[in-house]
């Protein structure tokens, strides 16, 4: 058995059970927070997360792996109040994103991984809260600073034996330059999770990265572009089919407090992106395409307690 820490203190990787792999708490854009601290209501997102999280959780799930990186504004203490007051056990996130992480820019690399490093030993900051995962993104392609990126969080998850989950642009196909930098630094693969490969319709792609040792974050079900909920669970079940449930982990990015859009405008552009979606909508979807039970349990609870260590 395996320990993972979460928001509210480490459990048992057998007890994650049913587990979404990639999903937030809130996403946002940091520099608002410090010049317009007035334009946020701290309790109300709080107040959102619990509701959001409580109809997951009547739904089965238990755990969500929350993926916000430094620089969208990861908040340790937000987290962990959203987990006490619903029951969701929330996994933490260290690591930065696509963008150029300005603070490292002339900093060595060493810097990065030590921060990283910080984070999942010793806790975020000051909260005590310690991250259970490394999250980093390559879009739209790698450049020179995100390699400096990756390479700094293979070396921190070696360090502390954290799985890394990405995001990527896999029109670029990125995932596999990801995996090239992971496997050049010695990294586990079976230990990382390529993720939003769900935006793909490129078998030939998907199972490079199955076969590089990765799993495929299936981690953008009910966001309708590029790729419906039908494409998303065809594609599924045709990896599925092919003995690839293994190598699957299943997910909706979603966000119960997300800055980047009006409620209204995501409630046009994607209605079903929500953290309840593959419970009402995706495993029938799969059920009905011949996904069996097992293969379900098996995208569902134990390949994520498999990629945080557990049996
Ligand atoms: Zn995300």
């Amino acid at each position: 058995m395996a320990t993972v820490q979460t928001a509210t203190g480490p459990i048992d990787t057998a007890d994650m059970g049913f587990t979404l792999m990639h999903e937030h708490v809130r996403v946002g854009w940091p520099p608002m927070y410090q010049q317009y601290p007035e334009l946020f209501d701290r309790p109300a997102e709080v107040a959102q997360a619990v509701e959001r999280l409580r109809a997951a959780m009547a739904l089965g799930v238990r755990t969500i792996v929350d993926l916000t990186p430094i620089d969208l504004g990861r908040d340790a203490t937000l987290i962990a109040e959203a987990a006490r007051g619903s029951g969701m056990q929330v996994i933490v996130a260290t690591g930065v994103y696509y963008t150029i992480p300005f603070h490292f820019l002339l900093r060595p690399d060493e810097d990065m991984t030590a921060l990283f490093v910080r984070d999942i030993t010793e806790g975020i900051s000051t909260s005590g809260i310690r991250a259970g995962v490394i999250k980093c993104a390559t879009e739209p392609e790698m450049h020179e600073v995100n390699e400096r990126v990756l390479r700094a969080s293979a070396r921190a998850a070696m360090q502390t034996g954290v799985p890394i989950c990405t995001h990527t642009f896999p029109a670029n196909r990125t995932g596999l330059d990801q995996q090239r930098v992971f496997k050049e630094e010695g990294m586990d693969m079976s230990r990382t999770v390529i993720g939003h490969s769900d935006d793909s319709d490129d078998m030939s792609y998907l199972e490079q990265i199955i076969q590089g040792g990765s799993y495929c974050g299936m981690d953008r079900m009910g966001i309708p572009f590029p790729r419906t909920s039908e494409q998303r669970a065809d594609m599924i079940a045709a990896l599925v089919e092919k003995g690839y449930a293994d190598r699957i982990t299943l997910s909706h990015d979603s966000c119960c407090n997300f800055h980047w859009a009006d409620q209204k405008t995501i409630d046009e552009l994607a209605p079903d992106w929500k953290l309840t979606h593959i419970s009402t909508t995706i495993i029938p979807l799969l059920r009905e395409r011949g996904v069996s039970d097992a293969n379900i349990e098996q995208m569902t609870v134990k390949n994520p307690a498999k990629i945080f260590g557990g049996n």
